[in-house]
């Protein structure tokens, strides 16, 4: 039935950059097998998924929707995709991004834009737009995707579904194709927060190939959710004010004061909360994440794997001239911001100031929980702009994931909830944030809400 819908709506839609139709259907008949022969199946036997291409398949080309990867078959699997398939999870193709994850509209794939299933002019919000898109058009079930600022939670927010940002060392990043490795993190995509509940656990767990992977025990989050929580003012919600200012559409501002109402009446205590220093995530993630980045991209030579030009004559202008023709637009401009902020001279006025910043962000944060067990504000400051709208201005596209990036800075958990939609019937998601490791408690909190 994916493979159905996928050949159906992918003319529109173009949520996947390959379809892997005959090792799925494979996959799911080795799962009937089982089923026909007594066998124990996994927790997610035969479940439809789709995989951001920017995790390693082994034999899948895995090309981080970059003209530099075009060609590159990883010889490995990723820890995320190899726990999936041994839960039986049956992977339908692997989903369109920005180029290396970098943006907010999935417009900067090297290879094709995809819509918004809500309004084809529209983008699905990114980088993980396709993975968002795909389960909303119900071409998959549940899928993968990774957020570094915000792109797994922003376009489930412009998608209409759940998205989550584990905390930080929950899912192993091994296999994960580096873009800024203290901020990235892979997370689930479903369309209700128990199928979201369901795939965290299959991922998340320690892992010896990623050095900064956690030792923790992982809960059965699905199987503590419970329908009739009423926490009866033992749960205290605070939502953050800074996030209610300047910038947010209106509409966006009343679904979620609708929502944070709902929580209340549920049972939650309102608190109001302040993050003074939320505001300055923009500008910190945009000293750091491109730093990291343009430290990671520097693999991209042409020596190794991927693209090579063609017309160099000699070392130099290999590497010059093929990272020029490999890389878009918007990755060579973070690899000159990082490269920039790195350099000699410049290095503590930008990159060391953000990591002080950075630190002050996450005590804004501890200070929070002191007060409060989950955090409220919305996701993305509006729901999906159209298509070109915002790719002549990249500030203005930078400033989608606004309520987003701090979380990254500071390693939280954080999701995107479907609480509405706008007066042109687009989706509005509300963002829930817990302390870290708590995604037992944020996931029941929107269980509840849902
Ligand atoms: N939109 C942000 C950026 O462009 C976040 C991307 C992400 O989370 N991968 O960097």
């Amino acid at each position: 039935e994916a493979l159905d819908r996928i050949q159906a709506l992918e003319p529109k839609l173009h949520s996947f950059l390959c379809v892997t139709a005959d090792r799925a259907l494979q996959q799911a008949r080795a799962v009937d097998a089982k089923i026909a022969a007594g066998e124990e199946i996994g927790l997610l036997a035969g479940i439809p998924i789709g995989i951001k291409d920017n995790m390693c398949t082994q034999g899948i080309p895995t090309t981080c929707a970059s003209k530099m990867l075009e060609n590159f078959v990883p010889p490995y699997e990723s820890t995320v995709t190899q726990k999936l398939a041994d839960a039986g999870a049956v992977m339908v193709g692997k989903t369109n991004l920005d180029e290396f994850a970098m943006g907010s509209s999935t417009e900067n794939s090297a290879y094709q834009v995809t819509a918004n299933p809500w309004d084809l002019d529209r983008v699905p919000g990114g980088s993980s737009g396709g993975s968002a898109a795909a389960v909303a058009a119900k071409e998959c079930v549940v899928a993968i995707g990774s957020d570094t600022g915000g792109s797994i939670r922003q376009p489930a927010s412009f998608c209409g579904v759940v998205g989550m940002k584990p905390t930080y060392g929950l899912v192993s990043r091994f296999g994960l194709v580096a873009f800024a490795s203290s901020l990235d993190q892979i997370g689930p995509f479903g369309r209700t927060v128990e199928d979201t509940a369901i795939l965290l656990r299959a991922i998340a767990g320690y892992d010896p190939k990623d050095s900064t992977s956690l030792k923790v025990e992982i809960p059965d989050y699905a199987k503590a959710l419970r329908p009739n929580f009423k926490p009866r003012g033992q749960l205290r919600v605070g939502f953050i004010k800074e996030t209610f200012g300047e910038g947010l559409d209106s509409t966006v501002w009343q679904a979620v004061t609708k929502a944070i109402e709902q929580l209340q009446n549920l049972g939650a205590e309102i608190q109001e909360i302040s993050c003074p220093r939320f505001r300055y995530g923009l500008p910190t993630y945009y000293v750091i994440a491109p730093s990291e980045a343009s430290a990671n991209l520097a693999r991209y030579d042409g020596v190794k794997y991927g693209f090579r030009t063609p017309n160099a004559d000699n070392l130099l202008s290999m590497y010059t001239q093929t990272r020029a023709a490999g890389f878009g637009k918007e990755v060579k401009r973070r690899i000159m911001l990082g490269t920039y902020a790195l350099s000699a001279g410049y290095y503590d006025a930008y990159y060391l100031k953000a990591q002080k910043v950075r630190t002050l962000i996450k005590q804004d944060f501890l200070r929070a929980f002191e007060k409060v067990d989950i955090l409220v504000c919305p996701t993305a400051p509006t729901t999906a702009f159209k298509v070109g709208e915002n790719t002549e201005d990249p500030l203005g596209m930078y400033l989608n994931d606004l309520m987003t990036i701090p979380l990254n800075l500071a390693g939280l958990p954080g999701l995107s909830v479907p609480c509405g939609f706008d007066e042109k019937g687009l989706p509005i998601g509300v963002q829930l944030i817990s302390n870290v490791l708590r995604e037992d408690l944020l996931l029941q909190v929107a269980y509840a809400y849902e």
